[in-house]
């Protein structure tokens, strides 16, 4: 299909402003709802789809609007089932998004950023700086692309990708409610996580949204001069700040945040590095997660020893935090974020 990039992308239009163009194209009035439920609910991506509209009105469309959707550029399937793409907006830049099934469920790990300038140290993405922040539709996009590549209707979304998604807060929160809408993909609240390095103003203004979404925080150390090391994009939102933000956060929403900690052999894995954490988490509402770090090559960092992971796990619960040890899922396929754009960096490049 043709690009028409001089055209306006049709979901941009407001439902007023859809109702309008329904009647200067001298269709009744009713044709406003199916269009709606077209564009949001079943999330086609060409007029030809929509096929209870006359065919005469779906040209004229056509010829006024355009679907401003992502290209698949590169698509790899790991042997785990997970895949991984890189999608190109009309604009050129690329985002990787991650759909991972498992039985009756499809989560997806979408970006929120093309690039970042986080800069964490361990990170791809952070190397390459900021492109730009991405449009709630094109978050939604990159659900919808899984969603049909795979056939399947997505049950979680995770904002985990590229990109800081509270350096892009408002529209990280359109898109939340896009995917939460029953008139868009209707995904429970509580499946739908952002994940944040830590940025404290959009903690609590996202404690004040009215939604159960969920929070999630990499951590990655609870000492405060390696976290600096490692995340030096939030070094002046200090640890201390961030465990008060959290606690305010719990008191007020009364909801569990989950906190990252991706575990690197020889930085965060020491014994002050584990007594620290438990210390951070101890007594609050918390659920951990233990990750390995992806062992990405010419790196170096490298991932801890999986009965170090295994210590801490031990360690966190015998202090009473909730500790989950996650697999990292298609780690044949370049999962870790960035890595995928890198290569085909390199590969054009080279
Ligand atoms: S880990 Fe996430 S927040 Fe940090 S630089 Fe990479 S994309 Fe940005």
């Amino acid at each position: 299909m043709e690009r028409t990039h001089h055209l306006p992308d049709i979901r941009t239009l407001s439902p007023k402003e859809l109702s309008q163009v329904v009647s200067e194209l001298g269709q009744p009035a009713f044709r406003a709802k199916q269009l709606n439920e077209w564009l949001f609910e079943k999330n086609v991506c060409s007029f030809e789809e929509m096929t209870n509209l006359p065919k005469a009105f779906r040209e004229q469309l056509a010829e006024h609007f355009f679907f401003a959707v992502p290209t698949e550029v590169v698509k790899q399937v790991s042997k785990d089932g997970s895949r991984k793409y890189l999608l190109q907006f009309p604009d050129g830049v690329a985002v990787e998004t991650v759909g991972m099934p498992s039985r009756n469920r499809l989560a997806v790990c979408i970006s929120t950023q093309a690039g970042c300038n986080m800069g964490c140290a361990f990170c791809a993405t952070g190397l390459a700086g900021l492109t730009r922040s991405l449009t709630a539709q094109e978050m939604v996009d990159q659900v919808v692309h899984v969603s049909r590549d795979l056939g399947e209707r997505v049950t979680s979304v995770v904002f985990m990708g590229q990109g800081e998604p509270f350096a892009n807060f408002n529209e990280t929160v359109r898109a939340l409610r896009m995917l939460n809408s029953e008139h868009g993909l209707n995904i429970g609240a509580r499946h739908l996580t952002v994940s944040t390095c830590g940025i404290i103003p959009n903690i609590r203004a996202f404690a004040d949204l009215p939604e159960q979404f969920t929070l999630a925080v990499s951590l990655h150390s609870a000492i405060q001069s390696t976290r600096n090391q490692l995340m030096p994009g939030v070094k002046k939102y200090t640890l201390v700040r961030l465990h008060e933000a959290l606690q305010l956060y719990t008191e007020k929403t009364g909801r569990r945040p989950t906190y990252e900690f991706a575990m690197i052999e020889g930085i965060n894995d020491t014994n002050p590095e584990m007594n620290a954490l438990c210390d951070f988490c101890e007594g609050t509402l918390c659920h951990v997660n233990l990750i390995q770090l992806n062992d990405i090559p010419d790196s170096p960092f490298k991932p801890s020893p999986m009965k170090k992971v295994e210590e801490l796990q031990r360690r966190l619960q015998m202090r009473g935090v909730e500790t989950t040890i996650r697999n990292s899922r298609g780690s044949d396929i370049d999962a870790a974020c960035g890595q995928l754009k890198q290569r085909k960096i390199n590969v054009h490049l080279s």
